[in-house]
């Protein structure tokens, strides 16, 4: 199939990719930079730098390229500044977001696999959460996402997009050739990383009075290869049906706990220190993701910390300066 990637050049995307590329599929990543890096670009892939929000740019690459589905990852990511900066995740998370689907509509594209978050959910009332629990975000980026899942429904019963919605949990590992890297980072599994080869001082751990065993926020990370695994049952589902899926493992890790794992793994001290809580932040998140394995057949293959750690650690040891060092 001819796949679009937005956000082809960031983190999940290029990895997205590398899987789309050995199944047999022909990829366009259309990426504006700001997050991702042309470094990052699959060999294969043909490239279009630009913005989702250029609705004429999208809608000529959609056709030019006889686009027949899209993958839709082109967000910003970070709870915290969506709490801080509303704005740009209305914008970029969720206006733009609306425009790539008039844009699929006028091209006659009609499916789409799309990016959204545990973070819909907000704070969960039973755990593990099912895609039945109740979506009531606490941050601007939960909201966002929140709101495109509910656009997809009326875009699929008014013009007949078929959707898979992927309701990401917390994210981690690497591949062979790609990463997580940004500047400025946010996300804890690179934050420890970064303090365990001295890239960073010391790790700032977000709060220690949650109502968890040890204080600590409890998320459910999941290898982003088995992420990238789901993508791929999820667009060859397309076809029959809409839907909203889990992406998680179904066990919760607390910060400390992966800190402790990233120590172990490392053989390095990784400093840390307490200070108040991030505003936006649930005390657990952890996904059932027996729908996914059930209708879609998915099977984790690297659902633990270690593997999750151990390749990304890998990964920072061949590439030290990430992408910056690279064209
Ligand atoms: N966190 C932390 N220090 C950091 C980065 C994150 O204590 O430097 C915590 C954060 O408060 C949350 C968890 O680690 O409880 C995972 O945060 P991340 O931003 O990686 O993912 P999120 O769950 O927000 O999507």
């Amino acid at each position: 199939m001819n796949i679009l990637v937005t956000g082809g050049a960031g983190y999940i995307g290029s990895i997205l990719t590398e899987e789309l590329v050995a199944n047999g599929h022909t990829v366009v990543v259309y990426d504006n930079l700001v997050m991702g890096h042309r470094a990052a670009v699959h060999s294969k892939a043909a490239f279009v730098e630009a913005d989702i929000a250029d609705t004429g740019v999208l809608t000529r690459t959609l056709k030019e390229h006889s686009i027949e589905a899209v993958m839709h990852l082109a967000a910003y990511t970070s709870v915290g500044e969506s709490v801080a900066n509303p704005e740009k995740y209305i914008q970029n998370n969720y206006v733009a977001s609306v425009s790539l689907l008039d844009a699929m509509v006028e091209a006659g594209v009609t499916r789409i696999v799309f990016s959204s978050t545990a973070a819909v959910y907000g704070e969960p009332k039973k755990l593990p959460l099912t895609e039945e629990d109740e979506t009531s975000p606490i941050n601007t980026y939960g909201e966002s996402k929140l709101a495109v899942e509910k656009a997809l429904w009326k875009y699929n019963e008014n013009h007949g997009l078929r959707f898979v919605a992927l309701r990401y949990f917390n994210v981690g590992g690497a591949s062979l050739h790609n990463g997580e890297w940004h500047d400025p980072e946010t996300h804890l599994i690179p934050d420890i990383l970064n303090t365990a080869r001295g890239k960073d001082e010391i790790l700032e751990i977000y709060g220690n009075d949650y109502p968890t065993p040890d204080g600590t926020c409890v998320r459910d990370y999941i290898h982003v290869k088995d992420l990238a695994n789901a993508h791929i049952l999820a667009l060859n589902a397309l076809d029959d049906f809409s839907g909203v899926y889990n992406l998680g493992t179904g066990i919760g890790n607390s910060v400390r706990e992966v800190i402790e794992a990233a120590r172990r793994i490392t053989g390095a001290p990784i400093p840390v220190k307490f200070i108040e809580r991030r505003p936006g932040d649930p005390a657990v998140l952890t996904a059932s993701a027996e729908k996914i394995k059930r209708e879609l057949g998915w099977k984790p293959q690297d659902d633990n910390l270690d593997k999750i750690l151990g390749s990304y650690w890998l990964w920072l040891q061949n590439n030290p300066n990430g992408y910056d060092d690279k064209v």
